[in-house]
């Protein structure tokens, strides 16, 4: 079977070398010059590699975990929390009051779930768990910043059960590659060979007799026999125009969320102990990480805004002076240099948008659509499993499951 393969970030590249292992032919059409999408590393100028996009790696992602261990990439401990961050005053919740919050978000939303339905909205919830002053409380900054969706658009009870505590208990313990996380879709890459065709925009994208073509944004045609759609959310809403989908599936893309992130990526003079510090009364933070030996300071920090409201808060249509500046303001800790990178994933052309999020018609049978074909199209990316490295990789696995499955 030959299978045509759009966007070749971490889903489309795991589908395309699961499809090549099951002894197919793949080809991977890619917009952008180079693979992993929103797993994209590099260094500074001194030598520190730094993320674009996609960090931390949690302790249950297990696929980017074994995908390391195969490919004899190691993995370092970041050194800091990603739930609970230190504040300006020198406080940091502790992991009870942290269990409390996400308890109260789950035990809200399941409230106004039970009153009123699935259609309620990430701030209703927050404020139903949290009380008038929700806006305030550093928990849910972080959980506003790192849905990166405007609170009222997006699903309050699909995100708390997103969020809810695992079975087990609560690991801190988070990681990144060392050689940057973007050495996964390089080796991915390596191993599948010479099949991307970079520069080349999908737009149109048809089946019909068992066929399903592809056609660029430079006029040409690809045929193939079945086809796995990794493109992200914005692109894909856009693709679906011409295909006959089931129903509920066409729901799910066109009622899911995009947002919109950034990352300033900064060289500091010295070293960086790590920590992740709350910036006072905004919803950003940053944070700089260990070192590859997993413990002492690197000379690099990152600060990350989620969400339109809270980046444009930051001027970063003007560039990163302002945030620099804010940067600096309150990291009095650091001496952070002028040599940055400024990475808005809002204005970048091949994503538009960070990651996604349940847009408020989210129904729970919604989490499954993409366990099914729609002829012979898989659909894999963030915006059909879970919006991380992790989720990524895993529905790639998936929609190469579900094309080879007869
Ligand atoms: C700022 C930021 C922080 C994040 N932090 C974390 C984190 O800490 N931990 C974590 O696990 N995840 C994080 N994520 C999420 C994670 O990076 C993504 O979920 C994951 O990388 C998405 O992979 P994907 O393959 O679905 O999409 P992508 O990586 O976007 O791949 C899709 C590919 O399709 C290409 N493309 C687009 N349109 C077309 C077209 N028409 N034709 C052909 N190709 C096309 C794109 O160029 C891209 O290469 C973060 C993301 C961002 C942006």
């Amino acid at each position: 079977m030959k299978v045509l393969v759009a966007g070749a970030g971490l889903a489309g590249l795991n589908a395309a070398w699961e499809l090549q292992k099951a002894g197919h032919e793949v080809e991977l059409f890619e917009s952008n010059t180079r693979v992993g999408g929103r797993c994209w590393s590099e260094r500074l100028p001194n030598g520190e590699v730094f993320e674009h996009g996609g960090e931390f790696i949690g302790v249950t992602d297990h696929t980017i975990r074994r995908l390391c261990a195969e490919f004899g990439l190691p993995i370092v401990g970041l050194g800091i929390s990603f739930d609970r961050r230190w504040q300006v005053d020198g406080t940091i919740m502790s992991e009870e009051e942290l269990a409390g919050h996400v308890a109260d978000l789950s035990a809200a939303a399941e409230r106004l779930c039970k009153a009123r339905g699935y259609r309620v909205s990430l701030r209703e919830v927050a404020r139903e768990a949290y009380g008038p002053d929700y806006a305030s409380l550093p928990y849910c900054q972080k959980l506003f910043a790192t849905t990166t969706c405007d609170p009222d658009q997006v699903n309050g009870i699909a995100i708390a059960r997103m969020f809810q505590g695992h079975d087990g208990g609560y690991v801190e313990h988070r990681g990144r590659v060392m050689a940057g996380n973007d050495a996964v879709a390089r080796e991915i890459h390596r191993r599948i060979g010479d099949v991307v065709r970079f520069d080349t925009q999908i737009t149109e994208v048809r089946q019909a007799s068992g066929r399903v073509t592809m056609r660029a944004a430079t006029g040409e045609e690809f045929a193939g026999d079945a086809a796995v759609i990794a493109v992200p959310l914005p692109k894909l809403q856009r693709l679906i125009g011409t295909l006959d989908l089931p129903a509920p599936m066409r729901k799910a893309i066109e009622g899911r969320v995009m947002g919109a992130a950034a990352k300033l990526n900064t060289m500091v003079s010295g070293k960086a102990p790590p920590r992740g510090i709350q910036a006072p009364n905004a919803p950003w933070w940053s944070w700089s990480t260990a070192n590859n030996a997993g413990d002492a300071a690197r000379g690099s920090l990152t600060s990350y805004a989620g969400g339109r409201a809270t980046m444009a808060s930051l001027k970063l249509d003007e560039g990163p002076a302002y945030w620099l500046e804010q940067t600096r303001a309150y990291r009095t800790d650091l001496e952070v240099s002028d040599t940055c990178v400024l990475t808005d994933w809002g204005s970048d052309p091949h994503t538009e948008g960070a990651y996604s999020m349940p847009g408020l018609d989210w129904e729970p049978e919604q989490d499954r659509v993409f366990d099914q074909k729609a002829g012979a199209i898989a659909f894999a990316g963030e915006h059909t499993h879970f919006a991380s490295l992790n989720g990524a990789l895993d529905s790639g696995a998936r929609a190469a499951k579900l094309l080879t499955l007869i």
